[in-house]
């Protein structure tokens, strides 16, 4: 079984992270704005980057990207200008609670409170579910968490390290307890490469993995 910090070190020997391939990431760290890292996470789900960066830069434009702005145009409007990402109900639906939320709660006394209470405030808002509020919360405030995607996700169910269906907290937690917030974020990227280019959905390339010596699916296809 590879623990966290062998995963870290074999994935990072293969993987480089270029961070236009991490939208939240990619935003926070060019805007440090947590409510534009919010935006783009909403986005960016079940979506690919390229449309995302599409209808993110044509909110920004169009619109601009604030709080203020996001509340003064109508819902219609705000899926208008988004559409090419899909599910553009729920998600211009999310961005205006959110938008809302921020209205609500000033961001320099959010950033004083514990990343736990923080968590607790965002799962209270809807379309603010546990990944995207991981996202934000270690991408923005560099909190001590692990977001699970479904890359993550499938790679976690085929290595069996926690059983073939683990669930996100159980995931979290296993990475939580080893590593520290810039190794958990790194970890969290080079997993999600990891998803993305060898162990796909569809036919991963166990044969070319580098972790596929403690991978329970590599197993059981009788390769080791
Ligand atoms: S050996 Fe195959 S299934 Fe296992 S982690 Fe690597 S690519 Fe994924």
């Amino acid at each position: 079984m590879c623990n966290p910090k062998e995963l870290l070190n074999k994935l990072s020997n293969v993987y480089s992270i270029d961070p236009k391939d991490f939208v939240a990431y990619y935003v926070c760290k060019n805007t440090s704005d947590v409510f534009k890292t919010f935006v783009a996470t909403i986005l960016s789900q079940n979506s690919t980057d390229k449309a995302t960066y599409v209808a993110y830069n044509n909110l920004e434009n169009k619109i601009g990207v604030t709080v203020d702005k996001i509340l003064s145009i109508s819902e219609d409007e705000l899926k208008e200008v988004i559409k090419i990402v899909g599910l553009s109900n729920s998600k211009a639906r999310y961005i205006k609670n959110i938008a809302l939320f921020f209205k609500r709660n000033k961001i320099d006394e959010l950033t004083r409170l514990p990343c736990d209470k923080l968590r607790e405030l965002f799962l209270t808002v809807d379309g603010i579910g546990e990944k995207t509020a991981d996202v934000v919360l270690v991408n923005c405030f560099k909190c001590k968490f692990f977001p699970v995607d479904t890359h993550i996700k499938r790679v976690m169910s085929r290595l069996g390290i926690l059983g073939s269906k683990p669930q996100y907290k159980e995931i979290a937690d296993f990475f939580i307890s080893s590593l520290n917030e810039d190794e958990l974020l790194e970890l969290h990227q080079l997993l999600i490469l990891h998803g993305r280019k060898t162990c796909t959905a569809k036919k991963p390339l166990c044969d070319k993995c580098v972790i596929n010596y403690c991978c329970e699916y590599f197993s059981r296809m009788g390769k080791h």
